[in-house]
């Protein structure tokens, strides 16, 4: 066999693939943090969906989760052989943020519909269109009689859109992946599925408390005002902080570290009282070659001069901290498997970038595993009326075909 009959077989599974993913997102998987009961009755509906469409090594992990009806979050491991001994696995997420605001959407989310081409419902882009088209990935090679170059391992995890503690985090105790596997990470993509993400930035949200002393607005002097050494304080770290740390890096999107203040806290209701106590955030994605420990010291040291010279209290803490992880070097194993299979789908030659939010790739190449990013999608997680393409769902598919099948096919 060529890849094109592949690719080929992969299409003709399309009514199936669409049904299926139709079918899943009519049960609503949400966690218990946003009042849902959790993913178990999808769970179940893809662990028939598995068996019937042949697959034979079918593994549940169940995670304790008194929050939600059943007890337990789902994770499932979907194993087919390879005729090597590496392993591959690619991890999509069951579960889905809610619907959010009901009268915004056109298309009821749990009631999935195909208009023009698009599956709309929520979780069809996040993460349903990905699961789904691993799935019959690995179905068309064992329709077609062919052999995984890799060990292959489809992984549906619970609880990604709240911090993995019942998913990935918990597969990873459970010591499913291992140092030296391959991974995707169907996390993010673009809408011609030419981004393959390697690297992120670290992530820091700083939440700033300026404690000064209140006073009547009329006789300043009296007090000390917390919101202009805060505004003072604000624009003196984020020049100090652009200008120490303007490295570029052309792989990221955004090719800087970004240093924004972003929320800034009501400090009271009227006008004529000078605040004693002001409170703001910051909001920093900083490119990995540098540590966020290091712009800590900087922010600490300006605290400490401010603190000095207007007679302040400055608290700095994080709302959130995520280091960024080593990056998947852009000649690895998975990054060029990849593009050689979107390359042989798309026609189109994908790149290696760089984002700057999180992404679930991160805990992976952590311990050592070589994890990439990639997907075609639409980008509109979260939105309200959802989809994803048909014709992306598709191709997904056939390019998960032909990189789980690697030189294999021609041997079929
Ligand atoms: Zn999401």
């Amino acid at each position: 066999m060529d890849s094109k009959t592949l690719v080929a077989a992969v299409a003709e599974n399309e009514t199936l693939m669409i049904d299926s993913l139709c079918s899943m997102l009519k049960i609503r998987a949400v966690g218990p943090e946003n009042q849902g009961h959790g993913e178990g009755e999808r769970a179940e509906y893809l662990l028939t969906l598995a068996k019937k469409l042949g697959f034979k090594s079918i593994e549940l992990y169940e995670s304790n989760d008194p929050r939600v009806p059943s007890g337990k979050r789902p994770n499932i491991v979907i194993r087919t052989r390879g005729t090597s001994s590496k392993n591959l696995f690619v991890v999509t997420h069951m579960d889905t943020v809610p619907e959010g605001d009901i009268k915004a959407w056109k298309y009821p989310p749990y009631e999935p519909i195909v208009i023009d081409g698009r599956v709309y419902g929520r979780g069809s882009e996040d993460n349903g269109q990905e699961l789904i088209a691993s799935l019959f990935g690995l179905k068309a090679l064992l329709e077609n009689g062919i052999s995984p170059e890799c060990n292959i391992g489809l992984v549906f995890v619970s609880d990604e859109e709240h911090g993995n503690t019942h998913g990935i985090d918990f597969l990873m105790e459970k010591g499913i992946f291992k140092k030296g596997d391959l991974a995707v990470v169907p996390d993010h993509g673009e809408g011609d599925g030419s981004a393959i993400c390697v690297v992120e930035k670290s992530i820091a949200w700083i939440n700033v408390e300026v404690i000064g002393r209140q006073t009547h607005a009329s006789t300043p002097a009296r007090g000390i005002n917390a919101l202009e050494v805060a505004a003072r304080y604000m624009i003196s770290v984020i020049d100090e902080l652009r200008k120490r740390f303007s490295e570029e890096d052309p792989l990221f999107d955004v090719p800087i570290s970004t240093f924004s203040p972003t929320k800034c806290d009501a400090n009271g209701p009227n006008i004529n009282t000078i605040p004693g106590r002001q409170q703001f955030a910051f909001d920093f994605r900083i490119l990995p070659n540098y540590k966020v420990d290091d712009v800590l010291a900087v922010m600490k040291k300006t605290a400490g001069t401010f603190e000095r010279e207007h007679g302040v209290k400055i608290d700095l803490s994080f709302v959130q901290r995520a280091d960024a992880a080593p990056k998947t070097p852009i000649n690895s194993e998975i990054v060029e498997r990849l593009i050689d299979a979107i390359t042989k789908v798309r026609g189109i030659k994908p790149h290696p970038l760089g984002i700057g939010g999180g992404t679930c790739a991160a805990p992976f190449r952590r311990i050592g595993i070589e994890a990439a990013v990639w997907s075609t999608i639409p980008g509109v997680a979260h939105d309200a009326n959802e989809y994803a393409n048909v014709k992306d769902i598709v191709a997904d598919a056939q390019v998960y075909a032909l990189l789980f099948a690697g030189k294999n096919v021609e041997r079929a």
